[in-house]
């Protein structure tokens, strides 16, 4: 079986020559399934594996707009529709200037194990555009917003693909792609996208959903070892919607938040990260995370260029982008200490830091298990457009809740049942494929 996967694999890099980060991700899930397939020969006779790997249906568009200068732009727009087996392709769109074909579709493909881990009725795919909304006004962010969705629009529907928002893409984003959509069809489809906000068919709990869900996750896991966050000194890297979230999470469990960064630096406040000052700074006034520092004065110190995992931390929460923290940090972190580690981004270890990890005893949550909260709670979002309701911040924490509480154990029961306790990889690789897999196989060769 292990000759049939390297075959497979060795097909599929050779296909997508140059997409690191996709190579990345299929070899990672790859290195999980001998197992499983060993266990299921039906699904190599069904080429499942090839057809996993090859997206269903890849879009790339011109998105021309017009900057506060009069001067034409032009990014390359990006939806990959990768996997329809479970319901409709369903993921984020990023903006941010290092989105090519192989980013979109690694995050296309990790996207399918998370959808499929989520339990909810959801394909995967993922979209974006190379577009900076670094130091761009408003309007010109509305303008590219507009001009996106104006090819981006025949392409999605609410039984067809659902974007949402990613890196670069939050509330206000989602509202331009959402009114232009609207505009074009004329038609009040709510469900065509996620991330909405309150007032216009979103979903409450659905911007707290992937931090809130990566620390149930990870307080979950330290339950293992008899662990809880009550006490525990944790550092959190990246400083946007998914940080903030994970850091409220994690003081309201007793943690003591010391850390958070951005793509420049990062600020180590020893009394504890003030969250209302950092949210007016990142989210309020779109400041760098370094002004957190000044504002706090005295007990806060900001190091410019430098990665947040110089820290000591017992718990560490990468919340920023892939490939940030690699096996010299994992292996600075374990010496300083660290119990657990889990992934508020998609991808964010490399796989050294990864084995690092792993061969040192300290939990790991994957981020298709560990930040699947928010993608869960776009489909708990398009369950209330569907019945036209609209549920209260507790039911729907509940249910995030109730998710992530499955999806734990769901992971730790498959690695034990494939004899590695505690390997939340191979747990989430299992279970993720066996579910998509088993759909592909009822639906027949499409
Ligand atoms: N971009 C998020 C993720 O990586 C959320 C996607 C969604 O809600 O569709 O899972």
């Amino acid at each position: 079986m292990q000759v049939q996967l390297e075959r497979v694999l060795e097909q599929v890099l050779a296909r997508n020559p140059g997409e690191r980060e996709f190579h990345q991700a299929v070899t990672e899930v790859f290195e999980s399934l001998g197992p499983v397939l060993e266990r299921n020969p039906q699904y190599v006779d069904a080429a499942v594996l090839e057809r996993l790997c090859e997206p269903e249906r890849q879009i790339i568009f011109r998105v021309p707009w017009v900057d506060d200068h009069g001067q034409v732009r032009i990014n390359r727009g990006f939806r990959v529709e990768f996997n329809s087996a479970l319901g409709p392709y369903k993921g984020g769109l990023r903006f941010h200037p290092s989105v090519y074909l192989g980013i979109v579709k690694f995050l296309g493909f990790e996207q399918v194990f998370k959808n499929s881990l989520t339990g909810m009725p959801i394909g995967g795919g993922k979209g974006g555009s190379d577009f900076d909304p670094r130091g761009r006004s408003a309007g010109e962010v509305m303008r590219f917003c507009q001009s996106f969705m104006t090819e981006l629009y025949r392409h999605i529907g609410e039984y067809t693909d659902v974007p949402a928002g990613d890196i670069g893409v939050g509330g206000r984003e989602i509202g331009w792609l959402f009114g232009q959509y609207k505009r074009i069809t004329n038609r009040y489809e709510s469900g065509v996208i996620t991330g909405k906000g309150v007032t216009w068919g979103g979903s409450l709990v659905r911007t707290e959903a992937t931090g809130y869900g990566t620390v149930l996750f990870a307080e979950r896991m330290l339950a293992t070892r008899g662990l809880s966050f009550d006490g525990m000194r944790v550092a959190v890297s990246g400083s946007g919607n998914v940080a903030i979230h994970a850091i409220e999470k994690a003081q309201a469990l007793g943690g003591h938040v010391v850390a958070c960064s951005d793509s420049l630096g990062y600020v180590v406040d020893e009394a504890g990260i003030d969250l209302e000052v950092l949210r007016q700074v990142r989210e309020v006034e779109r400041l760098p995370v370094a002004e957190y520092a000044t504002r706090r004065g005295g007990g806060a110190h900001y190091v410019p260029s430098a990665r947040v995992w110089q820290v000591d931390a017992q718990v560490a929460l990468p919340c920023a982008t892939q490939n940030e923290l690699d096996e010299t940090d994992a292996k600075r972190l374990v010496e300083s200490g660290l119990l657990a580690l889990a992934e508020g981004a998609n991808m964010p270890l490399t796989p050294e830091a990864v084995a690092l990890l792993q061969s040192a005893g300290v939990l790991y949550a994957p981020g298709k298990a560990a930040n699947a909260g928010g993608v869960a709670t776009s489909a708990l979002e398009m369950q209330q457009n569907a019945s036209r309701d609209a549920w209260s911040f507790e039911h729907t924490e509940e249910r995030l809740a109730g998710i992530m509480a499955r999806i734990h154990d769901n992971c730790a029961e498959t690695a034990e049942e494939y004899g590695d306790p505690g390997n939340y990889v191979l747990g989430a690789n299992i279970t993720g494929f066996t579910k998509v897999a088993d759909a592909m196989l009822a639906l027949g060769v499409v």
